[in-house]
């Protein structure tokens, strides 16, 4: 089954989704306590989940910290409904760190207490050649860490506001011990999802650099760009982050509201990482672009995004995407932000507090992630 193809197949109600109860196979599986949302509507709430008993190659985590991604919220608000629509209960979560609690017969990169962090997936074919090449996050099989059909016990796949996880050991990545783990939970989407189209637009010392919104990804965008010795930009609409926009590594910061200062970048930027959840004029970042710029949206917002192709045409401009990043690049970032001492700003949270943080994302009221503490599970 390709990507597309998947995300109809995790759709509420698809008839492709086997339920969890009519598996041809009895496997073993275990209870785990997890916040969940019942519909688009119901907000999260304390639930009870399975989890599958350990295959050979499987890792158990207790998780300790789960950042909270805009994505989300895009999922359990079913805001990506043509795309990606979702499937109810949702267990979402793909910012995981936890310690290992066991491990599989066959499995040899952990053992228990060992830290360990999964991100957004947590499986692919592993034959095709995208997998081959170390891009994972463009298997057309691969599976997400929530939302998505679950080969092992039906229905969907259960994300990390939950207690623990089972996930195959090649999808584990290993925490520098040096991270604070609150600080490092968010690198698993929000830190490889920038790192990645940095790395590969060539982001290095004496490029200029724009990073468009200055939220989860933003923010991560920022740091990686100065330790990466670029000139970084941050464009943001929020007067109030200007400050913490410096103290997080930007050498400018533009309000992007305000069209004098716009004009004054016109046509200067190697390149721009975008990272905004909502519509927003997008050719005022493309017309920032010097000859043969580029610009990279990670920002995923519902509705689409009308481009001026003019803005492309003149100076050879290009305008793409990307997502995450494949396995050995969320380890080399890990490792990069351990060498670096690089975690994301992060206001901790318990899971009670999830449906407040999330109305406080919408209106970009955090800073600049939240992190939920999940020892705070433990009362439910
Ligand atoms: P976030 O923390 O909410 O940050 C988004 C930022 O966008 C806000 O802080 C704000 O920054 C800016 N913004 C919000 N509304 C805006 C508007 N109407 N016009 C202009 N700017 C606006 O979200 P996030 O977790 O960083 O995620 C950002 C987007 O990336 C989401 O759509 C998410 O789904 C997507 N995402 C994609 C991937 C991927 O692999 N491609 C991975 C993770 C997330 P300022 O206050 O500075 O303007
Ligand atoms: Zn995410």
């Amino acid at each position: 089954m390709d990507n597309a193809k998947a995300y109809s197949a995790a759709s509420a109600g698809s008839t492709t989704i086997a339920p969890r109860d009519v598996q041809d196979e009895v496997r073993p599986t275990y209870k785990a306590k997890a916040y969940s949302a019942a519909s688009a509507t119901s907000g999260l709430a304390s639930t009870t989940i399975e989890r599958r008993g350990l295959l050979d190659h499987d890792v158990q985590i207790e998780i300790l910290f789960c950042g909270i991604c805009h994505s989300d919220l895009h999922q359990v608000r079913n805001e990506w409904k043509d795309v990606m629509p979702t499937a109810y209960p949702c267990v979402p979560g793909h910012e995981i760190v936890g310690r290992v609690t066991k491990v599989g017969s066959a499995v040899t990169k952990f053992k228990p207490g060992d830290l360990a962090a999964v991100g957004c997936m947590v499986d692919s074919d592993g034959t095709c050649p995208e997998c081959k090449a170390g891009l994972e996050q463009f298997c057309p099989n691969f599976v997400l860490t929530y939302n998505f059909p679950d080969k092992h016990l039906g229905g969907v796949t259960y994300g990390g506001y939950s207690d623990s996880i089972v996930v195959t050991e090649k999808f584990v990545l290993r925490v520098p011990s040096n991270l604070d783990l609150a600080g490092a939970a968010p690198l698993l989407c929000a830190g490889i999802t920038t790192y990645s189209p940095m790395r590969h637009w060539g982001v290095t010392k004496g490029k200029k650099v724009g990073v468009v919104g200055l939220g989860g990804l933003g923010h991560m965008a920022v740091k990686f760009a100065h330790a990466l010795g670029a000139h970084a930009v941050v464009f943001t609409t929020s007067p109030s982050k200007k400050e913490d926009a410096l103290r997080l590594g930007a050498d400018e910061v533009v309000i992007s509201r305000d069209a004098n200062e716009m004009a004054k970048h016109a046509g200067s930027f190697d390149f721009i990482l975008d990272a905004v959840a909502a519509e927003h004029d997008i050719n005022a970042f493309i017309n920032m672009l010097a000859r043969d710029g580029n610009l990279t949206m990670v920002g995923a917002p519902d509705k689409p995004l009308a481009v001026g192709v003019f803005g492309l045409l003149f100076r050879r401009r290009s305008f793409s995407g990307s997502i995450i990043g494949g396995l050995a690049e969320t380890q080399e970032m890990l490792d990069f932000c351990g060498k670096n001492n690089i975690t994301s700003d992060v206001e901790v949270i318990p899971i009670q507090k999830v449906n407040e943080a999330y109305d406080r994302l919408v209106k970009s009221d955090v800073k600049y992630r939240f992190s939920i503490d999940m020892a705070s599970l433990k009362s439910e």
